[in-house]
């Protein structure tokens, strides 16, 4: 509008025919006006390159990350768990000047044992079961399975004796039977196994009732299942895995108290030789627990009994 009023002015000034004056400012106003949609377009489409310059940056430098060493292993070594797992003056910090988490635990867990965990929120209960499963390394002492220590070398053999399930089981748009069996192709399924957890997980009569029973879809997200339901194909599925390492973080905490109490009835008849470790806020969850850990303020632990709580 300026640069039309200037021109105006200008050319008032000059020509002596302001006749001439109107058809020139008159096409220059329409052909702004055609240019203006082109330039805001041109404008919204630079910003928008900027805008996501920043994000294309993040992906490629997680890309460029370096893999975790024992990725490029083709032998692994291997470890058992026949007889405990151990926890050696194992303490924590998350950076080098943050707070210690955990100081000094030890701890032992038997093979066949329910081991309930409970203490205030921000304790370290995750923090402590993320380092028993190999996803965080203690910053000083050490983890180890049947008196041999778990380092860089055996954690992939390590982390395939354990499964966990979270408190949001993830389920895709597929079928019962491919929650079941995560990530495994549907060729490779085995059905018999799958009939077996199942039964275990105490899910197989739900399916049962289901028109296409292990071929039901569950729609997206499980969005056909009830929170119960979900739980326990959670708890198919780490059985699927044949792991004999189960640890639930708080996975029934989102169920009501009628349902939690059913699930944790399907987690009780689970065979003895699984090793069980349970975060739970609700201390009636842990009743049939033959231990539990309580991390205390100073970040040490205490080993209770049910009855001592
Ligand atoms: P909740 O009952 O709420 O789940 P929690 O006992 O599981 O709590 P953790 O998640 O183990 O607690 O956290 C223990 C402490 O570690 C908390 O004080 C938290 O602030 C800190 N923390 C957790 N994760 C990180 C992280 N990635 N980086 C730094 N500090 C962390
Ligand atoms: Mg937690």
């Amino acid at each position: 509008m300026i640069l039309i009023a200037v021109l105006a002015y200008t050319m008032t000034l000059e020509s002596e025919k302001s006749t001439m004056i109107m058809p020139v400012l008159g096409a220059l106003a329409l052909g702004a006006q055609r240019l203006l949609p082109a330039l805001q377009q041109m404008y919204g489409s630079y910003s928008a390159i900027k805008g996501s310059e920043s994000s294309l940056k993040d992906v490629v430098d997680l890309l460029n990350q370096p893999m975790p060493i024992h990725t490029n292993k083709t032998s692994l070594d291997c470890i058992s768990f026949k007889n405990e797992i151990k926890l050696n003056k194992v303490e924590f910090r998350y950076g080098k000047n943050s707070p210690w988490i955990l100081k000094n635990i030890n701890l032992s867990i038997i093979k066949g044992d329910r081991v309930g965990f409970v203490g205030f929120t921000g304790s370290g209960k995750s923090t402590l079961l993320d380092i028993i499963m190999g996803l965080l390394k203690p910053t000083n002492g050490e983890l180890l399975s049947d008196q041999k220590i778990i380092n860089n070398e055996n954690i992939r053999s390590w982390q395939s004796h354990i499964a966990h399930v979270p408190q949001n089981i993830y389920l895709s748009d597929g079928t019962i039977e491919e929650n079941i069996a995560f990530g495994v192709a549907s060729e490779k399924i085995n059905h018999n196994l799958i009939k077996k957890v199942a039964e275990q997980a105490q899910i197989s009569e739900s399916i049962s009732q289901w028109e296409n029973g292990y071929q039901t879809i569950v729609g997206e997200r499980g969005v056909r299942l009830s929170g119960g339901q979900r739980q326990r194909i959670g708890i198919a599925r780490a059985l699927y895995k044949q792991a004999d390492v189960l640890i639930f973080d708080e996975a029934t905490s989102a169920l009501d108290t009628d349902t939690e109490q059913s699930v944790m009835k399907a987690i009780d008849r689970l065979e003895s030789r699984l090793t069980i470790l349970i975060i739970a806020h609700r201390l009636t969850t842990l009743k049939n627990c033959d231990k539990i850990i309580k991390l205390e303020k100073n970040n040490k632990i205490r080993i209770l009994k049910y009855k001592d709580l």
